[in-house]
């Protein structure tokens, strides 16, 4: 039996349940087997270090090993395991509708079906470059998975912070871009054209309206788009820079 002693730092601590153990095998697996062994997706993973030296996923430990695990910690330079898709695009698992829907009020380009499967979320996120957004730690683990998240929190609003704070996307927010409903890149559009579609209060009060080209919703800066704004700024306000 050989045997190495795995160290687990931050929320990866939360996601296996503890914060060091020694694990054996007649034959080590590589880190990223030890890592999904305790039930942590090479995805939130960082940084590996293993008897203090910096190692890839594909590394085999040795007997008595000392391996250290780091999830993403931007403020420190170390050599990242993890590098983001050139923009920020999401791909969200089918219990995740809400968030799906809020990221979209936000202006970020996300797909989301009910009906998806788990190799059509890893197709869409690997061919698309998008970001697998799912509460299953076993779909991350698939080697094909290379950009995912596994959100922690069960309440929307909570997953959307994770979300944006995990990947610091707060100066990247555009509301009222996005249509709510099929993800399509809204446009402005002239009052006078859609006047004859807006329930009379929406007329009355306001000026700026947008569409979207694939299913023809319209959007203003009803309410609803006060609400989120100010829970936006109220975000943005905890956050520590
Ligand atoms: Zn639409």
């Amino acid at each position: 039996m050989a045997t190495v002693t795995l160290r687990l730092y931050d929320y990866l601590a939360l996601i296996a349940g503890m914060r060091e153990t020694s694990l054996s095998f007649p034959l080590l697996p590589s880190v990223k087997h030890l890592a999904e062994h305790m039930g942590i997706p090479h995805t939130e993973i960082d940084l590996i270090l293993v008897n203090g030296n910096p190692v890839t996923f594909e590394a085999l430990p040795q007997d008595n090993d000392r391996i250290a695990l780091y999830p993403r910690w931007h403020h420190i330079p170390i050599p990242h395991l993890q590098h983001d898709p050139p923009f920020p695009a999401f791909v969200v698992d089918v219990n995740l509708g809400r968030l799906a829907k809020f990221l979209r009020m936000l202006g970020f380009d996300t797909l989301y079906d009910n009906g998806y499967q788990d190799k059509e979320l890893i197709d869409i996120s690997r061919k698309e470059k998008r970001i697998l957004l799912t509460r299953d730690k076993l779909l991350l683990c698939h080697s094909m998975v290379t950009w995912g998240h596994w959100v922690r929190s069960t309440a929307p609003y909570e997953q959307v912070r994770e979300v944006l704070d995990h990947y610091h996307l707060y100066d990247q927010i555009h509301p009222l871009s996005r249509c709510l409903v099929c993800n399509t890149p809204l446009h402005s559009i002239e009052k006078g054209v859609v006047k004859d579609q807006l329930p009379p209060r929406v007329r009355q009060r306001h000026k700026k309206f947008f569409t979207c080209d694939k299913c023809h919703r319209l959007y203003w800066e009803g309410s609803h788009h006060t609400h989120m704004m100010a829970w936006i700024q109220n975000l943005q306000k905890d956050t520590i820079p």
